[in-house]
């Protein structure tokens, strides 16, 4: 089944308001299988509104407006929907009964306008807003659907949820849907989709989404049959073949970002976790501690910046070995997560050292150069990355890059 939303208001077409009612929409849309084909933002024109409307109910099972419900003459939807249908719209004392107790709740006192907003179009069934004063409407269209929501954002969710869902799902044909979502460290986003394309391109069904951000890509599949249990097959088909293909690539499979994954390793074997951070400037134990209850897996770290303090943490002796290879180097790295554990207390030692830039670039190490460590009773282990991107980027990604090799260290340990 096709949808199509069409958000009103001269405001929405600034450069200083965003649609995110469309967004939200097409989410919730798009969790029953149903397909945003067309949506558009309209000013506060009666007459673009009313031929918009014409052309959408003509095409599409599922029209949805939002915005232009308010009680003032620049609010046009219903006016726009009445005559797009041909019908009238009648006032309910009903209504207006219940936008007058929600004025008394908001301790505002109602404007005779108001009553404007009591008009329900022909046919229509009332949507309550329980978030404020515009009332919803949902009506029966020849091809389906259509509904009036409210535009701000709050009283938009709201209605959805308290009066539109369950509408919308008992309309729609009886299906069963069942997910996989695997998060994934370690690879680009064209890597993972040249990876797995093969597989999921065979597929219309589950419909497979990869979101990539920095360093952590998401792969959600979505198997809908007229069963739980035939969708569950599919999904586990797919999956199954996009599992092997990824393998310990896939750090979590239920949402869990990097760090909690991490966190809930380290837990699961009672150890623990410090750093020793330069260019991150502290991201990494920012990231550590996203997650609530990081005291259990997380000790702290030390922030060094300059060669002073990477030499104060290390001692003496080391100290000399970090200035004779330099700061961005292989041992630096490894005698910064092993001074980061020891000093600390704790199992493991995580560190990272490098060129975040712009400037500092040299040949042997240009800008994005980083050296991650990570030292525990089994050994250390280190890392040379050559990360793209700005100085945000790159940080982020050695922060993120940080955390999957501390994963995969856990994964690999001994005892
Ligand atoms: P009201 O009674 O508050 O006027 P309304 O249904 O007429 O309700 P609008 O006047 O269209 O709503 O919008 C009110 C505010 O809601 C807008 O100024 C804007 O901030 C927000 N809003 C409207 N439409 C959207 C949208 N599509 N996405 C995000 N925010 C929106
Ligand atoms: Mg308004």
């Amino acid at each position: 089944m096709n949808a199509e939303i069409i958000a009103v208001g001269s405001e929405m077409l600034t450069p200083q308001r965003v649609d995110t009612n469309s967004l939200y929409l097409t989410d919730q849309l798009n969790a029953y299988g149903v397909e945003v084909v067309f949506k558009c933002i309209v000013g506060d024109d009666r007459t673009l509104l009313t031929d918009t409307i014409r052309l959408a109910i003509s095409r599409s099972e599922i029209v949805i407006l939002t915005g232009g419900l308010g009680p003032t003459e620049d609010d046009v939807t219903r006016d726009a929907v009445a005559q797009a249908l041909g019908v009238q719209q009648t006032y309910q004392p009903e209504v207006f009964e219940n936008i007058v107790a929600m004025f008394s709740r908001l301790g505002r006192k109602i404007a005779d306008n108001n009553k404007r907003q009591a008009m329900l179009i022909d046919g229509a069934e009332w949507l309550e807003n329980t978030r404020g004063t515009a009332p919803g409407q949902w009506l029966r269209t020849k091809h389906g659907v259509l509904m009036l929501l409210p535009g701000p954002p709050k009283e938009l969710t709201t209605m959805y949820e308290r009066e539109v869902r369950d509408r919308l799902v008992a309309m729609l044909p009886k299906q069963a849907l069942r997910t996989r979502w695997y998060r994934v460290a370690g690879m680009g986003e064209s890597d993972l989709d040249q990876l797995i394309a093969p597989v999921y391109t065979r597929y219309s069904n589950p419909v497979t989404t990869v979101l990539a951000k920095a360093g952590d890509i998401e792969v959600h599949l979505r198997a809908r049959l007229e069963t739980p249990e035939a969708a569950e097959i599919l999904v586990e088909e797919v999956g199954l073949q996009v599992e092997a293909l990824l393998g310990d690539r896939i750090y979590s499979r239920n949402g869990d970002p990097l760090d909690r994954t991490v966190g809930g390793m380290l837990v699961a074997r009672g150890q623990m976790v410090a750093v020793a951070e330069s260019c991150t400037g502290g991201l990494l134990g920012a990231r550590l501690t996203e997650a609530p209850g990081a005291s259990d897996w997380f000790s702290g770290g030390y922030l060094v910046y300059s060669l002073e303090m990477k030499k104060a943490l290390v001692g003496e002796a080391d100290g000399a070995e970090i200035e004779a290879h330099g700061v961005v180097s292989e041992r630096t790295a490894a005698l910064l997560a092993q001074a980061a554990a020891k000093k600390s207390g704790a199992t493991h030692g995580v560190s990272i050292t490098g060129v975040a830039g712009p400037d500092g670039g040299t040949a042997e190490n240009p800008v994005g150069t980083v050296w991650i460590g990570v030292a525990s009773d089994q050994g250390v282990e280190t890392r040379r990355y050559r990360f793209p991107g700005d100085r945000g980027r790159i940080r982020t990604l050695a922060a993120q890059s940080a955390l999957d090799l501390l994963r995969r260290h856990l994964l690999v340990q001994k005892g």
